[in-house]
């Protein structure tokens, strides 16, 4: 009876430990199973360091997804660092890595996506597309996108004497804005003259083909945008003067300060300002605004980006 009891008080020990080894393989298990499919593993197995592991996992699914579905990149941590990366533009950005990679100068992160996002890693004329005219007055025209061929706008209108020189016209909505802003300006002793406005393709064509012709492509390139690539030939550029005021001493005058504390305001921007020469493809022109309407006008400023940049990261969107 009693040999008995101390029978079963020995198995039900072996069946315990029994019990909390298995229990223990198990978890053992579990944790290593973890473990080897753990994005940190997978990671540190196509070659990234632990200080990059941290920070790829702190990104995106789709980010943390295609360093898990490629080889070891370096640039992929760089890059999505960057304030206005734009995903779509990776390969993109690869691209160009690789070939600033064959120069000696280290390679700058920022200048990279500024550049691609605005196609100006490209020469001037090339990679060029029809921009997006469902946009409206938030369509971008510069060196990379163009109007459709020979496009005029067809709401068209006089520009009377009394807000510029004779002879200028501008799409309507583009002229009640300026009106408005001409008269507020007036009120604080300022006086704005349009002193272009709308140009037709023919014109564009005539004066940009004139350059060309006397001093070659590379000239004309420098003077005068293409026909079907001129803001002007939107209808919704502006070049905005005061009398007795010309280009060389525009940016010094109160006018320009003016336009600069206030144009967002009616739905003007600034299109080529000072230091951004290489993203807009233009020298700085105080006096070239052009609209875009009061909401998005507001959004461009704000962002203290050019309106390329602005386009590319916020509105070029397929
Ligand atoms: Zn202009």
């Amino acid at each position: 009876m009693y040999r008995k009891r101390r029978k079963i008080k020995k198995k039900v020990i072996y069946l315990g430990i029994g019990l909390i080894l298995f229990i223990i393989l198990l978890i053992t298990g579990i944790l290593l199973y973890k473990h080897f499919t753990s994005n940190e593993y997978k990671l540190g197995k196509i070659g990234y360091s632990e200080k990059e592991i941290t920070s790829i996992l702190k990104l995106d699914d789709t980010y943390i997804n295609y360093a898990l579905e490629h080889k070891y990149d370096d640039d992929l941590i760089q890059l999505t660092n960057q304030k206005w990366f734009i995903w779509k533009n990776y390969d993109k950005y690869k691209d160009y890595i690789k070939d600033l990679e064959k120069q000696p100068a280290e390679v700058n992160y920022e200048d990279v996506i500024t550049k691609v996002n605005t196609k100006t890693n490209y020469k001037y004329y090339t990679h060029t597309e029809e921009t997006n005219m469902d946009l409206g007055y938030g369509i971008l025209v510069n060196k990379y996108y163009s109007l459709p061929n020979q496009y005029a706008p067809d709401d068209i209108v006089d520009i009377p004497t009394t807000y510029s020189f004779a002879g200028n016209q501008i799409r309507e909505e583009v002229f009640n804005a300026f009106k408005e802003m001409a008269d507020a300006a007036k009120e604080e002793g300022i006086t704005l003259i349009v002193n272009s406005g709308y140009r037709t393709y023919e014109y564009q064509k005539n004066l940009y083909d004139q350059y060309a012709r006397e001093n070659g492509e590379d000239f004309a390139d420098d003077y005068a945008a293409r026909p079907d690539f001129s803001e002007h030939q939107s209808g919704l550029a502006l070049d905005i003067v005061s009398y007795g005021l010309n280009m060389d001493n525009f940016a010094e005058s109160d006018t320009y300060k003016w336009l600069t504390e206030n144009c967002t305001d009616y739905g003007f921007i600034l299109r080529y300002p000072e230091g951004k020469e290489e993203i807009t493809g233009y020298a700085f022109e105080g006096w070239h605004y052009r609209y875009v309407g009061k909401d998005l006008a507001k959004k461009v400023e704000k962002s203290g980006l050019t309106f390329d940049e602005y386009y590319a990261y916020y509105l070029d969107k397929d």
